[in-house]
């Protein structure tokens, strides 16, 4: 099965990050991550069989809050369109140590880029604007919960569903 590592969001953010939403959604088109698939990936893993190691690797590397600032809109590759989380050394140790881990048990990123977190807004984003200009007030969520995800299709429909949680409190 595919699988991510991520952070899910409470309503509250995600109302706010929708309404960011709402603002691309004014000047471009595109495919739009649906309200129940907004979510924070940490570590991409892919195809994996077995899964049982990872979630040691989780509750060892997850053990307090983490407190996000969301901040500004960027894009990849000119057409996968993001809100951007600020410089957050709590949310870089969290990966590092996690790829850490994994990688004791030989499970390696996906990943081709740098880490980069984000929250996906949009992929095949076309534009008919020379430039995309959003601005949105930063907001804050503390995230108490580190979910394992798994992304399949289903009836053609993306879905994610969590398969492992390890909460703090
Ligand atoms: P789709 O692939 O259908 O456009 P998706 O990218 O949201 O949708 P997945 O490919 O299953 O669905 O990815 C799940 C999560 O992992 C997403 O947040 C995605 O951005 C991230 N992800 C996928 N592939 C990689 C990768 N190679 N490197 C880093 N993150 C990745
Ligand atoms: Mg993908």
């Amino acid at each position: 099965m595919r699988l991510f590592i991520a952070i899910n969001f409470d309503s509250e953010t995600k109302s706010k990050i929708i309404d960011v939403q709402n603002k691309l959604r004014e000047i471009a088109a595109g495919r739009f991550t649906r309200p129940e698939n907004l979510h924070l990936t940490i570590f991409f893993l892919g195809e994996v069989e077995d899964y049982r190691a990872i979630l040691p690797c989780m509750k060892k590397n997850f053990t307090e809050e983490i407190e996000l600032c969301f901040s500004g809109v960027g894009s990849f590759r000119s057409n996968l369109y993001w809100i951007g989380i600020k410089e957050n050394p709590a949310l870089n140790r969290l990966y590092r140590n996690l790829c850490a881990d994994l990688d004791k048990y030989g499970f390696k990123t996906d990943a081709k880029e740098i880490f980069k977190p984000h929250v996906t807004l949009a992929r095949e984003v076309s534009v008919n604007k020379d430039k995309v200009n959003i601005s949105f007030d930063e907001f804050k969520m503390s995230a108490n919960r580190l979910s394992l995800m798994k992304s399949e299709r289903i009836n053609g429909k993306l879905t994610y569903t969590e398969i492992y949680g390890v909460s703090v409190k």
